[in-house]
């Protein structure tokens, strides 16, 4: 018989969060740690978080926004690579308001799956 290894999440203790909607990989923390929600990304409502799991970062690169001109890195799916959103790698200087994003998280709503 052979079992399946389990993959090994870090936060195994949440109650309840944000996955993957292909993969169900556990992202994020619902609640506690979503910044802002209802925050607009690309493909309609996105969340902000400052923290995330079981993502790879891509290559940073600098992108133009509604808010400014903006370092981010897409994330992406440790398991099936699927992209959801990107990371603010830095934000240019421009609106003071919008500093509060660096090292944050914009994950697209859409492509998220609640688990448990
Ligand atoms: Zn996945």
């Amino acid at each position: 018989m052979h079992s399946q290894t389990a993959l090994h999440l870090p936060c195994l203790s949440w109650a309840s969060g944000y996955g993957c909607s292909n993969s169900r990989t556990h992202l994020a923390k619902i609640n506690t740690r979503c910044v802002r929600r209802r925050f607009n990304g690309q493909h309609g409502r996105s969340y902000l978080f400052d923290e995330v799991v079981n993502v790879i970062e891509g290559e940073p690169y600098d992108r133009q926004m509604t808010t400014g001109k903006h370092v981010v890195c897409d994330i992406s799916c440790c398991l099936c690579g699927v992209t959801f959103g990107w990371k603010y790698d830095n934000i240019y200087d421009g609106d003071p308001q919008q500093k509060y994003r660096k090292g944050k998280f914009i994950l697209e709503r859409s492509l998220l799956v609640d688990v448990e």
